[in-house]
Parts: structure tokens; C-alpha cells; sequence
């Protein structure tokens, strides 16, 4: 390199670095390299060097978006064991997972005992809206409980609100484990009423709907309006299988009488899409 192409390269260097251009500056001398192998034309040349600060791009904002989303975890569809769940719809799931149901603002709630695999596919889920570009939120109910103010007034209540509004795919998981008392069941009631037909959500829930009073404040009244809401454009999956955490334990034999099929659900929802 002359020393006149020296300062030359110094100030495209310095320059993309102002312009905070970072991965062109990084992929800058290997692109020059192959530009002049290959003989490429100038705008091959620019091409291909912008295509690089794009996809650092892309890959970047994907990080920060899965990040924003709080999954506690971090598992695809490919890594569920279909045959595991063979009662499981895998077509139906694969359906979902075109993210139709993101578009038509449906809601899915994912029914079953502990173990068979509702988080894993409620994350697999999200994590397929988080690559397509969506704006996803995980939070666990009793996670939001805790996080609800104690008095309808205070301005954090409208905050959460829109906080829990926002993003076009909200996950609710562990429906059903922790009661609510009457003031937050009231805030889950007016989310739910804030994204009917706007904003898609997952729920995950140990509990068939007919128990689904105890969770809110044991009432009813208010139990069937979320649950109308909730059903009207929705898939309910119901997984009765067994828990894949115990599966070792079971094939070693050290749990006796472990149920193969659960019977304890009594989640009478038909399944219906709209
Ligand atoms: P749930 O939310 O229904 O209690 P999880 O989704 O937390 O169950 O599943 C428990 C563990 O078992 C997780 O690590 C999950 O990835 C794994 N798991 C559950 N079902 C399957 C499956 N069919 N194939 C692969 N892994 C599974
Ligand atoms: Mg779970």
C-alpha cells in the first residue's frame, strides 16, 4: 500500500467509525480483499459492505428485542419432543407458529398439568414473534400480581397498563398457581379488555377453566367476562400428557403409579379458532 492509499484507508476508516458504521469498519479489509480477487465492480463492492452493517444490524436489534421479552428461558420448537406429547396437535403448533394468530390479535392458552411442556411452548412461540420482528412480553401472573399498585388511582396503575398493552404479543404464564385478590383480578380484567381484538396473548394455566374462579378472587361474574373475552377469537390446547421433568425419574422407576394419562382436567373447552 502506498503511503498516500495508507492515509487514504486511515480516513474511510476513521470516517465509517464517526458514523458509527462498526461492522463496515471491522469487515472493511476483508470485503477489499475479496473486492479485488474477484474483480468486483465499485457498487459490488459497496454492496457488500453495507450488507454487512445491515445483518450486524439486524442481529443486534433481534438481541436487544429476545432480551426486552424477559423469557426466563430460552427453547425453539425444534427442541420439543413432539412424540413425547403425542396427544399434542404438532400441526396445529406449527400453524401457530406462523404467527397468523399475532396479525388477528387471537389469544392461545396452553392447558395442562406441570411438566408437559406449556412454558417450553409458549416460549418457542414468542421467541418465533421476537425473529419476525414483534415486540413480545413473558411475565409469570404472579410476577404481575406483585407488580400491581394497591390503589386504582396511582398513576403506576396506567403505566403497567400501557407497559402491559404494548407489545404486540403478551405472555401470561403460571395462570392458576398463586389467587389473586379482588384488585388485581380488576387489573387483569381491564387488560384483557384493552387487547380483546387488538393485542394477541398466550396464557398458560395448570387449571381447566371451570376452576378458573378460584384464581380471580373466587368471582364469577368477573371469571366469565375475562374468559369471554379471552375465548372468542382463541386455540386452546389442551396437553394431557405426562411430564416430560419426570420422564427420567420414570423410566428409572423411582416414581410408582405416576398417572401416563392425566385425568384431573377439567377444562371442557372446545377447541375453536375463528
Ligand atoms: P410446564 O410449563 O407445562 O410445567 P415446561 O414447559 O416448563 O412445563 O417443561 C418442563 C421442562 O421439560 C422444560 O425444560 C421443557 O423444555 C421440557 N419439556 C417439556 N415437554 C417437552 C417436550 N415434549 N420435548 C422436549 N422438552 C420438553
Ligand atoms: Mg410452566
Amino acid at each position: 500500500m502506498t503511503s498516500e492509499a495508507g492515509v487514504n484507508y486511515l480516513v474511510v476508516q476513521e470516517n465509517l467509525e464517526r458514523l458509527k458504521l462498526t461492522q463496515m469498519v471491522s469487515a472493511l479489509d476483508r470485503i477489499a480483499e475479496e473486492a479485488s480477487q474477484g474483480q468486483w465492480s465499485y457498487i459490488e463492492f459497496l454492496g457488500k459492505l453495507l450488507e454487512e452493517e445491515m445483518t450486524a444490524r439486524q442481529e443486534r436489534r433481534m438481541a436487544i428485542r429476545q432480551r426486552m421479552s424477559r423469557f426466563p428461558w430460552v427453547k425453539t420448537l425444534d427442541q420439543f419432543d413432539f412424540s413425547f406429547q403425542p396427544g399434542l396437535d404438532e400441526r396445529k403448533i406449527r400453524e401457530l407458529a406462523t404467527l397468523r394468530f399475532i396479525e388477528k390479535a387471537e389469544t392461545i392458552l396452553l392447558i395442562g398439568p406441570p411438566g408437559v411442556g406449556k412454558t417450553h411452548l409458549a416460549i418457542a412461540l414468542g421467541l418465533e414473534a421476537v425473529r419476525a420482528g414483534y415486540a413480545v412480553y413473558f411475565i409469570t401472573l404472579s410476577e404481575l400480581a406483585e407488580q400491581i399498585p394497591r390503589e386504582k388511582t396511582d398513576p403506576l396503575w396506567s403505566e403497567k397498563m400501557r407497559a402491559l398493552t404494548y407489545p404486540r404479543l403478551l405472555i401470561i404464564d403460571e395462570v392458576g398457581y398463586v389467587p389473586l385478590d379482588s384488585l388485581a383480578s380488576y387489573f387483569l380484567f381491564s387488560l384483557v379488555c384493552r387487547r380483546y381484538e387488538k393485542g394477541a396473548m398466550i396464557w398458560t394455566s395448570n387449571k381447566g377453566f371451570a376452576e378458573w374462579s378460584t384464581i380471580f378472587a373466587g368471582d364469577e361474574v368477573l371469571t366469565t367476562a375475562i374468559l369471554d373475552r379471552l375465548l372468542h377469537h382463541s386455540t386452546v390446547i389442551n396437553i394431557r400428557g405426562r411430564s416430560y421433568r419426570l420422564r427420567e425419574k420414570i423410566q428409572a422407576g423411582s416414581i410408582v403409579g405416576y398417572p401416563t394419562v392425566s385425568t384431573n382436567l377439567t377444562a371442557d373447552a372446545k377447541e375453536k379458532t375463528r
